[in-house]
């Protein structure tokens, strides 16, 4: 069978989050990516298991006061802003969504750091920043939106100082998926591309940088699924969607997600990939 992956482009990315934050923050949280629970046991609601997640990424990282982070796809910049306030650090978010933008600066203002986080309108693809203008990069579930994997990792390596760090979290496959999987999980998140982790590795390696490790987080991060279905089903989640999206589209987002729900869980797994520029 002949199937078609869906490929969008950046544009339709931009204008997909700019549709979509909104459903991200009802059903998740402040952040748009999954939640982190250190022991899978103990029950934490979505919003603080995304809060755990950043932090854990923020302890890859070991941002230092005075030091400069890009956040690479930065959504509405929860993550970017608590790693701020964590750090001393300064922060950069460039996001495709102009909504995401307008809440990301809004919220920096609301938390009385604009004056050391800020985020702008850009794609990942051509970083609009110096060549070695930055400490750390960080691009928390975000790169496989993107239509050119190697092209976002060479603008990452090219925009890092030397011996600066990146770290990279999102879902990968846990072998390689045949393109009808690959069409049911794609379809559902806007996805271009995931890969596995061998190929991801190599992604990384081949654009200039050194892997320090790659940590499975699939355990931890495995009740994001659960809890997200939960959430589209809980009548006072779906009243607050109401306010923001018609029937006809909340009922198409419950579709996309219970078509990909079986699929994900059989197939994909989640990482970290912490990795850093060579000195020279
Ligand atoms: N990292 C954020 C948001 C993750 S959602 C968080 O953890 O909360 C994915 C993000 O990737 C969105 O902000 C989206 O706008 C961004 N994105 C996708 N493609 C992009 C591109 N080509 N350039 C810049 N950002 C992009």
């Amino acid at each position: 069978m002949n199937v078609q992956l869906p490929q969008p482009t950046v544009e339709e990315v931009g204008r997909y989050y700019d549709q979509i934050t909104d459903f991200y923050h009802i059903v998740w949280g402040e952040s748009i990516h999954v939640g982190y629970w250190p022991d899978p046991a103990v029950d934490l609601p979505m919003a603080e298991a995304q809060d755990q997640y950043t932090d854990v990424m923020a302890s890859y990282i070991k941002l230092q006061p005075g030091q400069r982070l890009l956040d690479v796809g930065c959504g509405t910049g929860q993550p970017a802003i608590r790693l701020a306030q964590a750090t001393g650090g300064e922060v950069v978010g460039i996001t495709i969504s102009a909504l995401q933008v307008e809440r990301a600066n809004q919220r920096a203002q609301e938390q009385g750091v604009s004056g050391q986080v800020r985020f702008e309108l850009a794609d990942a693809m051509a970083i609009p920043a110096d060549d070695e203008s930055f400490d750390a990069v960080w691009a928390l579930e975000t790169i496989f939106h993107m239509p050119n994997r190697g092209q976002v990792l060479r603008e990452i390596v090219r925009v890092l100082r030397p011996g600066g760090r990146l770290v990279i979290a999102e879902a990968f496959e846990r072998a390689p998926l045949t393109d009808e999987q690959r069409a049911v999980i794609w379809g559902g998140v806007m996805a271009n591309s995931y890969i596995t982790r061998e190929a991801y590795e190599l992604a990384v390696q081949e654009a200039g940088l050194v892997i320090d490790k790659t940590i499975d987080i699939t355990t931890q991060t495995n009740n994001s699924l659960p809890k997200t279905i939960e959430a589209l089903n809980r009548p006072d989640k779906q009243e607050q969607l109401r306010a923001f999206y018609d029937d006809d589209f909340i009922a198409m987002i419950q579709q996309a997600w219970s078509d990909l729900v079986d699929e994900y869980r059989r197939t994909m797994g989640y990482m970290m990939i912490v990795a850093h520029k060579p000195d020279q």
